[in-house]
C-alpha cells in the first residue's frame, strides 16, 4: 500500500510517502514556518536531489495542498495520481486513557483526541489541523491516527498509577502515560525480526536516547513499564530536561527560593540535563568533545546520564519475568553514541548485559554489539517511526475493510 505519513506540528509539517509492501520511502520532506510569508518547503524524492523553496504558506491546509501537489507533479512527483494513496497515517501525540491503539479517524475518535488536548496542549491541536486539512483535500481517503502514548496502554496498573491519593487518578486522570511509543514499538519489532524470534516471546528493554529520552520494558512485544510519565521530564536526564528529581526539591524551589511554577518548569524542561550539568551544550556530541578535552562538568554530565540510564535498565528489567533477551539502543544518541553505549553497559554485566568494544564501533546501522554467544543481545536499531505509522495504518485500513 502507498501510505502518506504526516506529522503536523504547530508551525511545521513533516511527511513521508511509503510503500509498505517493500517498506520503502518514496519521497519525504518538511514544511517549516507554516503561517509565514517566507515559509520553507523541503522535498526529496527517493534517489533524487533535495530541493528547498521559500514561499508563503498561510496555514496547514495550504502546506498540505502543496505536499499533495508535489507528490503528483511531473518531474519530481513519485505517483501518477492521488488515487494511488491508500490512506494517510497521522502521528498524534496524546490519546490519553481513552485511545489505547491506532484508530481510524472518524468524528468520535477526533472528538476524543480533542478531549486529550489538556494533556498535550501544544501537540494535539496541531496534529488535528493536519487531519482536518486531509479530510478537506482528500475526502475519500481513510485517515488513521497513530499515538505516541498508545504502545504503553498495555502497562499494568502498578506501573502507571502514581502512589498519590488514589482520588487524583480516579477524579483527575493523573497517571503515567509514557511517550515515544511508536519508536519503542518499532525497534522491539525490528529487533525480533533481526534475531529471527517471535515478538510475542521476546523480552527487551528499548532505550530511546535522543533529545528526549525514554526507556521501556517490552515483554512479549508489549510495553509493561516506561520511564516517561504524565509529562516528558522524568526518568533519565535529557538534553535540557532534568529527569527524576525528588519532588521535595521542587517544593523547596517554590517555598524557600521564591521561584514561580513557571520558573521551576523552565528550569526542569529547558535549563537542566546535559546542558544544565555541563554548562557546555544540550548536544551529546558537544558534551563528549568537551569531556574528552578534560572539561570536568561535561564528564560529570556523561556520568550522570550513563548512571541514570544504567539504573533504569536494571529497574525496568524487573518487569520482564525471568528472562531478558535484549537491550536495544535507538534515536540520535542510542544509534550513534559509541562511547555512551559502552559507559551505560559497564556495570550491567551482573544481568548478562555486555558490549563487545569492536562490534560496538557502529553508528546509525542495525547491529548486534554484544559479544558472540552473550546471553543478552545488546543491539543498535535505528528507529523508524514513519514506517511504524505506515504499517499500523495499513493494518487498520485492512481490518476496516474485512
Ligand atoms: P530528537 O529527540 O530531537 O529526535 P535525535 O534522536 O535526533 O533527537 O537525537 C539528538 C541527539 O543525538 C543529540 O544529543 C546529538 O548530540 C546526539 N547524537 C547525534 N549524533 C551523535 C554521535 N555521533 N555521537 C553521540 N551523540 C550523537
Amino acid at each position: 500500500m502507498k501510505i502518506l505519513v504526516l506529522n503536523s506540528g504547530s508551525s511545521s509539517i513533516k511527511f513521508q510517502l511509503l510503500d509498505t509492501a517493500e517498506r520503502k520511502v518514496m519521497c519525504k520532506g518538511l514544511v517549516e514556518r507554516v503561517g509565514l510569508a517566507d515559509a520553507i518547503f523541503n522535498y526529496q524524492p527517493a534517489g533524487g536531489d533535495k530541493s528547498k523553496e521559500v514561499l508563503p504558506i498561510p496555514d496547514h491546509l495550504a502546506g498540505i495542498k502543496l505536499i499533495l501537489d508535489t507528490l503528483t507533479s511531473p518531474g519530481r512527483g513519485v505517483i501518477a495520481s492521488l488515487a494511488e494513496l491508500a490512506a494517510v497515517g497521522h502521528r498524534i501525540v496524546h490519546g490519553g486513557e481513552k485511545i489505547q491503539h491506532s484508530v481510524l479517524l472518524c468524528e468520535e475518535s477526533l472528538r476524543l483526541i480533542d478531549e486529550c488536548t489538556p494533556l498535550a496542549p501544544l501537540h494535539n491541536p496541531a496534529n488535528l489541523m493536519g487531519v482536518h486539512a486531509i479530510q478537506k483535500l482528500l475526502p475519500d481517503v481513510p485517515n488513521v491516527g497513530v499515538f505516541d502514548t498508545a504502545f504503553h496502554a498495555t502497562m499494568p496498573k502498578p506501573a502507571y498509577v502514581y502512589a498519590l491519593d488514589y482520588s487524583y487518578y480516579e477524579k483527575h486522570g493523573i497517571r503515567r502515560f509514557g511517550f515515544h511509543g511508536t519508536s519503542h514499538q518499532y525497534v522491539a519489532m525490528r529487533a525480533a525480526e533481526i534475531l529471527g524470534v517471535r515478538l510475542d516471546d521476546f523480552n527487551c528493554i528499548t532505550c530511546h536516547l535522543g533529545n528526549g529520552v525514554s526507556l521501556t520494558a517490552v515483554r512479549g512485544g508489549k510495553s509493561v513499564d516506561t520511564t516517561l510519565g504524565f509529562g516528558t521530564c522524568c526518568g533519565v536526564p535529557m538534553g535540557t530536561r532534568c529527569g527524576d528529581v525528588d519532588p521535595a526539591v521542587l517544593m523547596h524551589l517554590i517555598d524557600e527560593l521564591g521561584m514561580t511554577s513557571r520558573q521551576v518548569c523552565d528550569l526542569m524542561y529547558k535549563g537542566s540535563g546535559l546542558k544544565g550539568i555541563s554548562g557546555v551544550s544540550h548536544d551529546m556530541r558537544d558534551v563528549e568533545e568537551a569531556a574528552a578535552k578534560g572539561h570536568e562538568r561535561a564528564e560529570l554530565a556523561l556520568e550522570i546520564f550513563a548512571h541514570a540510564a544504567r539504573k533504569h535498565i536494571a529497574a525496568l528489567a524487573t518487569n520482564l519475568g525471568d528472562r531478558i533477551d535484549a537491550v536495544i539502543f535507538t534515536a540520535g544518541i542510542g544509534e550513534n553514541g559509541v562511547e555512551i553505549r559502552e559507559r551505560i553497559c559497564q556495570g550491567l554485566g551482573f544481568m548478562g548485559v555486555r558490549i563487545d568494544p569492536e562490534r560496538n564501533k557502529v553508528r546509525g546501522k542495525e547491529a548486534v554489539v554484544s559479544p558472540e554467544g552473550a546471553p543478552v543481545k545488546v543491539m543498535v536499531v535505528p528507529t523508524n517511526e514513519e514506517l511504524m505509522i505506515a504499517l499500523d495504518t495499513e493494518a487498520i485500513v485492512k481490518a476496516s475493510r474485512a
